[in-house]
């Protein structure tokens, strides 16, 4: 026998739209549960850098960042184009600031704007190259008592006995090269210290950003059912009604008297429908999004009538594929001392590119497999991943084939099966190009972007050093992402269309169970995230003015 239970308000899947969603219809007097297929709650949101991009969000416009909703406005339509509806990107921009707020008002979230980090356009019209970022700062998890243990894992986690924040990174890599780099260890350490003198336990990026929107859950008794996954919608009349999931193996029919918001996330996991809808080559061993998502809610809601966008696309970035998993390549592949070669030895990109354009450039010009070729002399100078500078490579990574190393760049061509006087030549004219600090070929280092994970002591351009000192490496890169961004077309209220354009009624989505509102663009750190929470919030506010209409 089916258990019936209702709500006013059902959200399935309990990463960051979810979950922005579920408190947004509690605040305003829905009674709302979420539903999360996963025995912990947190999804990819939990794993991430947490980043968050709202233009002119209070922690920005306090933080001084000169931006108006004018130029924000002309910065993401030229970021976007017109594949995706105007009224769609206005939404985004009106309504993040107040979902901002919101947050700070009813979680006990707490952001910083990080400085510096530039638009991934800055040269658009519209462009900052301050940049319109924030992320969460550090957070206690004790706010979390027990429901602590159930927060997704983080994608690294950081070494014991430091709190660890996105901007920081930037100064850990050159901790070799640039004083900076030692403060920022010292001051990582310092603040581990004095949250453990208080008691704190301190997490941060997507570790704090998922734990404290499951703070503001549990303030507002908000019920999260984990292992609990959604199996299908109940439509009745054309409109949604409820959910079926799973609980504790039996099946509970849950209906929702005013909405349900699909926040199930990508299809990343999934490889029967990365087959169906992507681009080869593809597959899910590429991915670092979270394993539970496969697609659950996207498919129901297809079934329940709704039109699905960009499902050729993700939030693609180039990957190592070590053998602990997929490793994303952000500063390594920005530091100066490394180009990209595609199987032809030559290189076909500006390796500084943001991540998603060098991936859409491995595609465009089939460049499988493609190589990151580096010296002694890099290896010598910054952290990669979290292995110090001047420390050898992990052996494994040598005996899983996701590095080769050679005392010559002809050994090393070889060894990777590339023509070797090809990759000779590639390297001595970067090497010429380094050294008069322009890159005429590719461009790196023109942009301002380029210039954030780089080296300011590497002259005469941070961006570009020659590589010269042997032995030589050659990384494999795999076209990965971070979760993938096509799935159920919605409107500017996070309301699922049908092909027709219609709405769907009882129906919404958001996060990357919904095409995403950047299309295929990514206008700066934190372009999944902050229209993720902006539709959820959206989604529930629709809701809760359609329950007083
Ligand atoms: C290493 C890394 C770094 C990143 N850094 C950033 C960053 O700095 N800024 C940024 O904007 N983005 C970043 N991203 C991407 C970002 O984390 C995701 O795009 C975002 O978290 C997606 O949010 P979501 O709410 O749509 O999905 P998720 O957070 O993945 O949540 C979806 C939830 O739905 C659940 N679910 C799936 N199927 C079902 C079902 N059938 N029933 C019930 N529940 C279900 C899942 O288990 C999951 O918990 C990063 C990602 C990674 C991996």
């Amino acid at each position: 026998m089916t258990t019936v239970v209702e709500y006013d308000v059902v959200v399935v899947g309990a990463g960051a739209a979810g979950m922005v969603g579920a408190l947004t219809a509690a605040k305003r007097g829905l009674q709302t549960v979420v539903v999360e297929k996963a025995d912990v709650y947190g999804g990819t949101t939990a794993r991430s850098g947490a980043g968050i991009w709202i233009p002119n969000n209070e922690v920005l416009l306090d933080a001084g960042v000169p931006d108006t909703p004018t130029k924000a406005a002309e910065y993401l339509a030229a970021v976007v184009g017109d594949e995706v509806p105007a009224t769609r990107l206005q939404a985004y921009l009106s309504a993040g600031p107040a979902m901002i707020s919101f947050l700070l008002e009813h979680t006990p979230l707490r952001f910083a704007w990080m400085e510096g980090y530039p638009d991934y356009y800055p040269e658009l019209p519209g462009g900052l190259p301050g940049g319109r970022s924030i992320e969460p700062q550090p957070l206690d998890a004790n706010v979390l008592g027990a429901e602590y243990a159930a927060l997704n894992a983080p994608y690294m986690a950081t070494p014991p006995g430091t709190v660890v924040m996105d901007v920081d990174y930037k100064w850990l890599a050159l901790i070799a090269r640039h004083p900076r780099g030692l403060t920022t260890a010292t001051e990582i350490v310092q603040r581990y210290l004095a949250a453990w003198a208080r008691g704190e336990k301190p997490i941060t990026m997507g570790q704090a950003l998922a734990g404290g929107l499951r703070a503001g859950l549990l303030a507002a008794d908000v019920p999260v059912w984990l292992n609990t996954p959604l199996t299908e919608l109940v439509v009745s009349e054309g409109r949604v009604t409820g959910i079926r999931v799973v609980r504790d193996g039996e099946e509970v029919l849950l209906t929702a008297r005013r909405g349900v918001i699909v926040g199930s996330g990508g299809f990343e996991h999934n490889e029967a429908m990365r087959k169906q809808y992507q681009e080869a080559p593809t597959g899910t061993d590429w991915t670092v999004g979270a394993s539970s998502n496969t697609g659950d809610g996207i498919r129901a809601c297809a079934e329940a009538g709704a039109a699905l966008d960009l499902m050729d696309s993700a939030w693609w970035g180039p990957m190592i594929p070590l053998p602990t998993g997929p490793y994303f390549c952000l500063s390594e592949r920005t530091l100066p001392g490394n180009i990209f070669v595609n199987p032809a030895g030559e290189r076909f990109v500006n390796e500084a590119a943001p991540y998603g354009d060098v991936v859409r450039t491995m595609y465009a010009q089939d460049a499988f497999p493609a190589w990151m070729i580096t010296d002694q002399r890099y290896r010598n100078r910054y952290l990669f991943r979290d292995l110090p500078p001047l420390l050898p490579y992990p052996s494994e990574w040598y005996d899983s084939g996701a590095l080769v190393r050679d005392w010559t760049i002809r050994g090393l061509a070889d060894k990777i099966g590339v023509p070797s006087a090809t990759l000779s030549a590639t390297v001595k004219r970067f090497n010429t190009l380094a050294k008069t600090g322009r890159d005429t070929d590719f461009h790196r280092g023109d942009s301002s972007y380029d210039h954030y994970y780089a080296d300011p002591t590497n002259d005469p351009n941070p961006c570009l050093a020659a590589l010269v000192l042997p032995p030589f490496y050659a990384m494999r890169i795999v076209p990965g992402d971070l979760g993938t961004n096509g799935g159920v077309r919605t409107d500017e209220r996070g309301r699922a269309l049908r092909e027709d354009g219609t709405v769907i009624p009882g129906l919404y989505a958001a996060g990357n169970a919904s095409a995403a509102v950047m299309g295929k663009g990514y206008a700066g750190a934190g372009s999944t995230l902050g229209p993720a929470m902006t539709f959820g919030y959206l989604a529930a506010l629709d809701i809760v003015e359609a329950s007083h209409g």
